[in-house]
């Protein structure tokens, strides 16, 4: 229960990736706001089933709704987390998406939209949860890069631009905030099975193990044991780094 007393704010944690980092984070005594989007009832249903995941662990959990992209809407959830338990001190900026094509058919809707939820989501939450944590006088900021932000991928220029921005806005940031006990570091996962990784087409799916040194896809709460690790205070002296989480790929 190392987490115990600490709050964590994750985005996009109505599935996924950001689904198992809430709940390695509950599990570990965390109080978890679960961030979705309501494009679809279904994602406050989904939200919702983590809450009721988080309590079956005996940790404690509530959904908030906002667009990542949004700052106003960022801004609320933030202020309702702090609201209820009094600060963030712990932010995983995970919410994100892929529009995937090459760059001669890529619409700018398809560009805007990527950069617009995977960068500008996690200024905009990263800012937004600064504040709390510099009160508190610490904090954690673990934000979801890929391995595609560090060596690139056909057919994700707008993902891969999204990722690498992450990534040196991350190691800018760490050095903006660590005088305040603040540590920012990122992880690169590579191919993680999940519903952003599932709807590719099988050929691609058996490219990607052909290259992975331990031959199989990640699972999700592989990522989440690195964001919890990155959360804890094990890694009190470790900020401004991206830690790759891809089976050796
Ligand atoms: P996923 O299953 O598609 O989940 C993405 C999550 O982000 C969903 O909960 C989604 O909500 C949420 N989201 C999308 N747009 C949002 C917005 N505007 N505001 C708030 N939340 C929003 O994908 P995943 O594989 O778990 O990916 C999680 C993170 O890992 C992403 O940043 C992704 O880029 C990164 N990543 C994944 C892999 C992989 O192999 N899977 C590899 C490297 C990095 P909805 O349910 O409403 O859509």
């Amino acid at each position: 229960m190392e987490l115990e007393g600490r709050v964590a704010l994750v985005t996009g944690a109505s599935r996924g990736m950001g689904r198992a980092i809430a709940l390695k984070l509950g599990a570990m005594g965390a109080r978890v706001a679960v961030n979705y989007v309501s494009v679809d009832p279904q994602n406050e249903v989904d939200a919702r089933e983590v809450v009721s995941a988080l309590e079956g662990l005996g940790a404690e959990g509530f959904i908030v709704e906002a667009d990542v992209r949004d700052g106003e809407a960022v801004k609320r959830m933030v202020d309702e987390v702090v609201e209820k338990w009094g600060a963030v001190n712990i932010l995983v900026n995970n919410a994100g998406i892929t529009r995937d094509t090459l760059l001669l058919r890529l619409s700018e809707q398809a560009w805007d939209d990527v950069i617009d939820i995977n960068l500008r989501g996690t200024f905009l939450c990263s800012k937004h949860a600064l504040k709390s944590m510099m009160r508190q006088g610490g904090g954690r900021i673990v934000s979801i890069a890929s391995i595609a932000g560090v060596i690139g991928n056909p057919g994700q220029t707008n993902y891969s631009a999204s990722k690498g921005g992450i990534i040196a806005f991350t190691k800018s940031l760490a050095k903006e905030v660590g005088s305040r006990a603040i540590t920012v570091n990122a992880v690169a996962p590579g191919y993680i099975r999940t519903q952003m990784t599932d709807v590719l087409p099988e050929e691609v799916r058996s490219k990607f193990v052909e290259m992975i040194a331990l031959r199989r896809a990640g699972e999700v709460e592989e990522v989440a044991e690195v964001v919890a690790f990155l959360a804890s205070d094990r890694a009190s002296y470790v900020t401004g780094q991206v830690i790759g989480i891809d089976g050796g790929m």
